[in-house]
């Protein structure tokens, strides 16, 4: 199983969660339960994802986590359009391949 850590927001920003190839995997401290729960599952899948392609990744990540806590996914689209500068950040970020 792999760790899990509920860590400082600022410390994983622009990522609300984060998964270590150690297997641990690294959740915003910001997050409600309902979040966090999705964070999970995405990052879980993660895990276990053969996928090259950084876009497919997360998008198959996105829909197997919304199917599970579709509560959690509202909730986390809802931050994300409320905090666009994590997202530009974010897209910044995974275009040049971190
Ligand atoms: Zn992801």
């Amino acid at each position: 199983m792999p760790t899990v850590k509920i860590v400082p927001h600022k410390k994983l920003w622009p990522y609300l969660g984060y998964c270590h190839k150690n297997g641990t995997i690294e959740i915003s401290d910001a997050l409600d339960s309902d979040e966090q729960n999705f964070v999970l599952d995405h990052e879980l899948y993660h895990l276990d994802d053969k996928s090259k392609w950084w876009v497919w990744r997360e998008i198959k990540a996105n829909a197997y986590a919304a199917k599970r806590e579709p509560v959690g996914f509202l909730k986390v689209v809802w931050r994300t359009i409320n905090d666009y500068k994590r997202i530009i950040k974010y897209l910044s970020e995974k275009g040049q391949g971190r």
